[in-house]
């Protein structure tokens, strides 16, 4: 399938170098620096009403002209985004809310969010006729990365994190990628990785923005789709959760074009959600850190294993964000987790993996202190399908009995 070419350059978020749309640059050839597409809003302004959008397309090619694919190109999909924005009326009564939506982001070809970034970066390195792609992955984001590269017929070399579950790895290898489990903490292995894709001339795919620009401009669309399910405007809160921070950096920019194209004059306060024993951004903006000094975490440990990352890529770019939307960083307890997974899923009937029933621990955690008003609306972005860890599920819920088809025995046991 094939989409209209957009304009836009490549834009250094450190020293603002810029470099053409054609550049195979991922980062910065002058400074090291993280790039980011800008497109010319105002044109886009004049010639759009609304979000620009190409209505030939569904999901996040619908926001073609805000996507960085030059002329001719195909684009590599597997029908992502278009997620659902659910009215979580029961939650939202039970805390005292005005509304609370959940994007459901889990309802995406490889069960998370993960696609939305996928489906725009792989579709660069065809674009740029790439031997391979690799990437580092704690599951959900090595199987998107190995789904869309065999779809495109391009080898995929995956290398995963210590403690990847079952549920995760089998996902992982049906897509038939190459795939080399480490030992190795977060930040070594993405540093390996890069020297790997640099080695072999392949492109570097981590999610994270700082290596590679256009997993964010994929990550922005949720954004453009929440604008407008809600009629044209956005909550007064969104709660994300925060792993290596590449999602909520995308989100940022997503805010951010909304307000260069005159769509929304304010920003939703962004609260961004770590496990409490895994929350390097969590720990930065509690201590009143400047963004480059995000720490490293020793030892980290979540039941939330999507966002379990000992290090934060894009924990700069996620700090900024907060602090602009005047919101702010939680880090929750696998106890929360629990409870909320339980939540979403006995009462809205979502099943969410932990790192999905972060947002709605953090909310239930605001609700008793002031912060958040009656009046509120409130989105809490869920990222992926329970079925990536089904592990977690059966633990929160405990083991069903096993009964004898006995009705008189059944009786007096339902009875205790
Ligand atoms: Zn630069």
């Amino acid at each position: 399938m094939a989409v209209n070419a957009s304009s836009f350059i490549l834009r250094c978020m450190t020293h603002a170098c810029e470099f053409p749309s054609d550049s195979h640059n991922l980062v910065c050839s002058n400074c090291g620096g993280p790039l980011e597409a800008v497109y010319d809003y105002e044109a886009l302004r004049k010639a759009h009403h609304g979000v620009p959008a190409d209505e030939k397309n569904r999901g996040v090619w619908r926001y073609s002209p805000l996507l960085p694919l030059n002329a001719g190109t195909g684009i590599v999909t597997l029908g992502e985004g278009a997620t659902p924005l659910v009215d979580a009326s029961r939650i939202a009564e039970a805390l005292g809310l005005d509304k609370v939506y959940v994007k459901d982001d889990s309802r995406n070809p490889t069960l998370s969010f993960k696609d939305r970034k996928t489906t725009v970066a792989v579709s660069k390195a065809a674009e740029f006729g790439a031997s391979g792609v690799a990437n580092m992955t704690a599951g959900n984001a090595g199987s998107s990365v190995a789904a869309y590269a065999g779809k495109a017929g391009i080898p995929a070399y995956i290398f995963t994190i210590g403690g990847i579950s079952d549920s995760k790895l089998a996902k992982l290898l049906s897509y038939g990628a190459m795939v080399f489990r480490t030992t190795a903490p977060t930040k070594e292995l993405m540093t390996f990785v890069g020297d790997v894709a640099k080695k072999y001339g392949m492109v570097n795919m981590t999610a994270a923005s700082r290596y590679n620009p256009y997993v964010k401009e994929g990550s922005k669309t949720s954004v453009f789709e929440i604008y407008e399910q809600m009629g044209g405007r956005l909550p007064d809160w969104m709660f994300i959760p925060i792993g290596g921070g590449g999602n909520l950096a995308g989100i940022f920019k997503g805010l951010r074009e909304l307000k260069l194209l005159g769509l929304i004059e304010t920003y939703p306060r962004i609260v961004g959600v770590q496990g409490k024993d895994c929350a390097p951004v969590v720990q930065a903006y509690e201590q009143g850190l400047p963004p480059d000094q995000i720490p490293v975490v020793e030892n980290p440990r979540t039941i939330a294993h999507s966002i379990l990352d000992s290090w934060a890529p894009d924990g700069d770019q996620a700090l900024t964000a907060i602090r602009e939307t005047g919101g702010l960083a939680m880090g929750v307890t696998d106890e929360e987790l629990y409870q909320s997974m339980k939540t979403l899923s006995s009462q809205e009937g979502l099943y969410l993996e932990p790192a999905s029933a972060a947002p709605l621990a953090a909310l239930g955690r605001l609700m008793g202190d002031g912060t958040m008003g009656a009046e509120d609306s409130v989105v809490l972005f869920a990222t992926g399908s329970g079925a990536n860890q089904p592990d977690a599920t059966l633990f929160a819920w405990g083991e069903p009995p096993i009964i004898e088809l006995d009705l008189e025995g059944f009786v007096r046991y339902i009875s205790k």
